[in-house]
């Protein structure tokens, strides 16, 4: 193993080091009740602040209104994909989706199991043009209308909110989530799993608008009926305490380092090394992303030359220890994900590599 590492994976991925040592000093007895968090009773007091804690944490920093619920369920992002489909879709049996990369689509066919799926646009060639928001083919009679803020897998991420205005928004914020200032109000729903800025994976968080809560298909599973889990404070069965109290301990820091606002400014300082690397290339790096849809967080791009560079870059990389940096295997290529817990020397490091590559292969 190199002496350091660096974690540029897309999830589960790189957390706090400052956190993880907090959390190791706990691991065995966790506010001298001497035992650690995990085997601690869901019913516990001291659970239940744990709980509560990171709840009014996530509202706090996400300035959520008082109209809203924050609500974990298990299942990952994709139980949310579900979670929305059947708390929502009853009220007209459609819902309208916008597909802009992989997790987008993933999360329209999830829904469509439950009612009738209406996809807004045509295909984007290789889901990475940037989508004509002004010509989107909606339904009559959607109950919600859904997008993903930012497509992990492409590194697509959509710089504004679509002009939706007859019904509720639902937002996938799974990889962008605390990365810039959002406004809750605009959402009737904001969705994220925590295994890439927040925590460790096993927990979804569903922010809803308290209206929406109520009209749930009758076949929903009770732990995913947002009524049940909204009444149960999401403890009616036995959350992933652990989790929980982890992505409590990363909110607690997010703040102390400046909250959304550092970290939207952190996140553009990093992006931009990267982008603009590959922009200064002449080619020899790729990203195939419209300019105005590069994410700030998942930064994606080929090599001139194709896979046998690229593996010959992915294996310098490794050998320096920077790790995780291969694309999803549906789309090859190279992904540096950049998430809060990734610093700015760390990119750079990743940035020299690219610059010492260039020269040699290109
Ligand atoms: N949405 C997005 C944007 C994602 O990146 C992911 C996971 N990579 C998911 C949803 C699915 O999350 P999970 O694996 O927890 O189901």
């Amino acid at each position: 193993v190199p002496e350091e590492v660096v974690n540029f994976g897309a999830g589960p991925a790189k957390l706090p080091p400052e956190v993880l040592l907090e959390v190791q000093q706990e691991l065995l007895n966790y506010g001298d009740t001497g035992i650690g968090v995990m085997e601690m009773s869901h019913r516990s007091s001291t659970y239940d602040k744990i709980h509560n804690d990171t709840i009014n944490l996530f509202k706090e920093i996400l300035d959520v209104p008082d109209n809203y619920k924050i609500l974990f369920v298990h299942g990952g992002g994709r139980g949310a994909f579900a979670a929305v489909a059947l708390n929502l879709i009853q009220k007209t049996g459609e819902a309208d989706y916008l597909i802009t990369g992989t997790w987008s689509n993933i999360a329209a066919q999830d829904a469509e199991i439950f009612g009738k799926v209406n996809r807004v646009i045509p295909p984007l060639a290789k889901g990475q043009n940037a989508p004509d928001l002004s010509d989107l083919k909606l339904s009559e009679n959607a109950s919600y209308f859904y997008y993903c803020a930012n497509e992990t897998i492409e590194g697509f991420e959509l710089p504004v909110v679509p002009p939706i205005t007859n019904v509720p928004i639902v937002c996938d914020m799974s990889s962008n989530i605390l990365t810039k200032k959002i406004d809750v109000s605009k959402y009737g729903v904001v969705l994220f799993c925590v295994q890439k800025n927040i925590g460790p994976a096993g927990v979804a968080v569903l922010i809803v608008r308290e209206d929406l809560i109520g009209s749930k298909k009758p076949n929903c599973p009770v732990f995913l009926d947002f009524s049940v889990v909204s009444k149960s404070n999401s403890l009616l069965n036995t959350p992933p305490t652990f989790v929980i109290y982890v992505c409590g301990k990363v909110l607690k820091h997010v703040k102390k380092v400046g909250g959304i606002q550092a970290m939207e400014k952190l996140c553009r300082i990093k992006s931009e090394i990267l982008y603009n690397l590959i922009d200064d290339s002449d080619g020899f790096f790729i990203n195939e992303v419209h300019p105005t849809c590069r994410s700030r967080i998942n930064v994606t791009f080929r090599i001139k030359g194709g896979k046998e560079v690229e593996d010959k870059f992915l294996e310098l990389a490794q050998k320096a220890g920077m790790i995780q940096l291969k694309g999803h295997r549906s789309v090859s290529g190279i992904r540096a994900s950049l998430y809060n817990a990734i610093t700015v020397e760390e990119v750079a490091k990743l940035a020299g590599l690219m610059r010492l590559f260039e020269g040699e292969y290109s």
